[in-house]
């Protein structure tokens, strides 16, 4: 984990209510803070959150590269209610962005990706099996439990799971 991002680093929200949209810029930053190792210099990120995106295309999110390697887009399903579910699959989203950004995963064409040097063919994988979606599944609950427990937002109506043990044995983000 770095200690501190990059001045440069810019995030934008748009979409979902005032609250949401706060609570996801908050998240972006805390959750790029716990994934990144070093300083990387102009970092974009650009989030929408999508009404009826799950309905419209059968995804809660997903996260592309614009211009450049370091300018991500992002999509998320908009919730009136389930902040949870949204800040998770932002957590989901966001570790496939730290993937661009450190040049983990490049996409090559529509059927191949560059895994940390290895070409790597979509169809051979199960979704759950592709070494970038373990990546993220893997760490989703961890940055998303951290949020919570750093931001103090345990005791709202919209945490529906918080490992009461993180703060029985005072785990620090
Ligand atoms: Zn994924």
């Amino acid at each position: 984990m770095i200690k501190e991002l990059p001045e440069d680093l810019i995030v934008s929200v748009e979409g979902g209510s005032e609250e949401l949209r706060e609570l996801v810029y908050e998240a972006t930053f805390f959750y790029l803070k716990l994934l990144l190792k070093r300083k990387i210099k102009n970092i974009n990120i650009d989030i929408e959150l999508v009404d009826n995106l799950r309905k419209k295309e059968k995804i809660f999110g997903d996260a592309i590269t614009g211009e450049t390697y370091k300018d991500i887009i992002i999509r998320l399903n908009n919730s009136k209610t389930n902040y949870q579910l949204v800040l998770l699959n932002l957590a989901h989203e966001m570790v496939h962005a730290k993937q661009y950004i450190r040049k983990e995963l490049v996409d090559l064409n529509l059927t191949t990706a560059k895994w940390k040097g290895e070409n790597i063919v979509h169809e051979d994988y199960h979704y759950f099996d592709h070494p970038w979606e373990i990546d993220a599944t893997g760490r989703e609950r961890g940055l998303y439990f951290r949020f919570i427990s750093n931001g103090g937002y345990q005791k709202q109506k919209w945490v529906k799971e918080f490992p009461r043990w993180m703060e029985e044995y005072k785990i620090k983000p």
